[in-house]
């Protein structure tokens, strides 16, 4: 397994080298052929071999892990040093179209960054980022995808001792906006330099050696997040904690891990327990996310001599405030081609979330249904509401503009998302019962999201009302 340490030695002030822990008893619990196929990697030859390599029991010579640092912006409180405190870099390799990726571990001990951390992650967790990256990759959703899971054979101890694993994660890299955060806060120009230069080269190298890249940097990043954040709005997911250390530069979704899926529509919900101001709310994620481009233009202003801070500090402002209208356009166009119409009509798509917000209605089910009713069966539709007549209306002037049939409708709104319910019923049974059928009945169906298939029904299907409204994330 060849990799490529370039950020180690493009940015070695940036990361320190750090090897995983010792597995007592590694098993290999999941791995990716698909996706390994895509990376060019072989297969695990038997299963001894698999879980020694992919627990970091047995790394290939020339493979040096590192933990990267970073910054971070924790619930709007910036953490001058966080960095990988459980996660390890083994470099980079080109997939089959020629893209750079990542390989990761998370979970596989502590590192210089660990600071009260174990180091260590708790298989449901790992097995929570394995569907959840698959699921969002399958809706066509940039996100960072588990390559391997291996338990470790060693406990964990959260709440109560679970079993221990390492996750292989693939991205398209690991930059985030704190890296930038910390190069500004932690380094001299030269560095904050070499990590402009290395992160163009790897996502936009079209704007290297241009003046003034750092802003070019800025708007594209900016681009890639208002139509990453518009493509989540257009599911119901809500990362969790979007904080800028969590936030990558490629435009993946990234380290979601107390994230969820709206059931009933609410711009308002927030699912994890410790964003107790609902910060990270669905409905905010666009704002946040512009709020997390400020601080990667703050930190990205030391490339400039003081002299030029006030222009610089100005165009900076201009292209924060294009995102709004970046963000705008891109969820205005999703909301177009989900209704099938063939120009945007944002008072009808605002109108229908307004519809599903008042009567409590399933997001996913909902948007499903309008394939049906382009379908004769409109039934389906109207039986969401707790009275037909509540949608009655605006389904007769929805009918009236849709240019779109059934077929494509459905190839736009997924049936299948990863359901809060369903996640989190195979995580127990495969770590707390070591029963591995409904973690491996649920990929499945989270891999064909648009599928109408009958056997993946209870996949699509909202679970109960009150169920819903309980559901937390820790
Ligand atoms: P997160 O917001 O969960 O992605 O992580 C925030 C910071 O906490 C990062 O610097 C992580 O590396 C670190 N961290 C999270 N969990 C652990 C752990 N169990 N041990 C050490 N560091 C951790
Ligand atoms: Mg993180
Ligand atoms: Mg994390």
């Amino acid at each position: 397994m060849l990799l490529d340490n370039r950020f180690a030695r493009d940015l070695p002030t940036l990361c320190v080298p750090c090897n995983p822990v010792a597995a007592p008893a590694p098993q290999l619990v999941f791995f990716n052929t698909a996706l390994a196929a895509d990376l060019g990697l072989p297969l695990p030859q038997d299963p001894a071999a698999g879980a020694a390599l992919w627990s970091g029991n047995a790394l290939p010579p020339g493979i040096t892990p590192v933990a990267q640092a970073y910054s971070g912006h924790q619930f709007g409180h910036f953490s001058p040093v966080l960095g990988d405190g459980r996660a390890l870099l083994l470099g980079e390799r080109q997939d089959h179209d020629g893209q750079r990726r990542d390989l990761a571990f998370k979970g596989s001990g502590r590192t210089p960054f660990s600071r009260r951390g174990d180091g260590l992650a708790a298989l449901g967790p790992m097995l929570r980022e394995v569907l959840i990256g698959e699921g969002l990759h399958a809706l066509g959703i940039p996100a960072t995808r588990a390559l391997a899971v291996a338990t470790t054979g060693a406990p964990v101890y959260r709440d109560a001792e679970l079993p221990g694993a390492v996750l292989t994660r693939v991205a398209a890299s690991h930059l985030r906006v704190g890296s930038f955060q910390y190069a500004a806060a932690h380094t001299d120009r030269p560095t904050l330099q070499a990590l402009l230069e290395h992160t163009l080269a790897r996502h936009d190298p079209q704007q290297l050696g241009r003046a003034d890249a750092g802003l070019h940097l800025l708007a594209a990043v900016a681009e890639r997040q208002a139509r990453l954040i518009a493509q989540w709005m257009g599911v119901g997911f809500v990362h969790g904690v979007m904080n800028t250390d969590n936030m990558a530069l490629s435009g993946e979704s990234i380290d979601f891990g107390p994230c969820a899926f709206l059931d009933a529509y609410d711009p308002a919900r927030v699912f994890s327990s410790i964003d107790t101001h609902g910060r990270y709310a669905f409905g905010n994620q666009p704002a946040i996310a512009q709020w997390n481009l400020a601080r990667l233009a703050e930190a990205l202003l030391p490339l400039w001599d003081e002299a030029e801070h006030e222009r610089v500090a100005e165009a900076a402002t201009t292209v924060l405030q294009d995102f709004a209208t970046r963000f705008e356009a891109h969820w205005q166009a999703l909301q177009a081609r989900k209704l099938g119409l063939s120009t945007p009509d944002a008072g009808l798509a605002h109108d229908w979330l307004a519809l599903l917000h008042e009567h409590g209605v399933d997001h996913t089910a909902a948007w499903r249904a309008l394939a049906d009713a382009r379908d004769q069966q409109a039934r389906r539709l109207l039986d969401l509401f707790p009275d037909p007549a509540d949608v009655a209306p605006w389904l007769a002037r929805w009918q009236a503009v849709c240019a779109a049939g059934p077929t494509e409708l459905r190839a736009v709104n997924p049936r299948v998302i990863p359901r809060n319910h369903r996640v989190e019923e195979a995580l127990m049974a495969a770590s707390e019962a070591g029963d591995w059928a409904p973690f491996n009945a649920l990929l499945v169906a989270v891999r064909r999201p648009f599928d109408d298939d009958p056997a993946l029904a209870r996949f699509a299907e909202p679970p109960p009302a009150a169920q819903a409204a309980r559901y937390r994330t820790f």
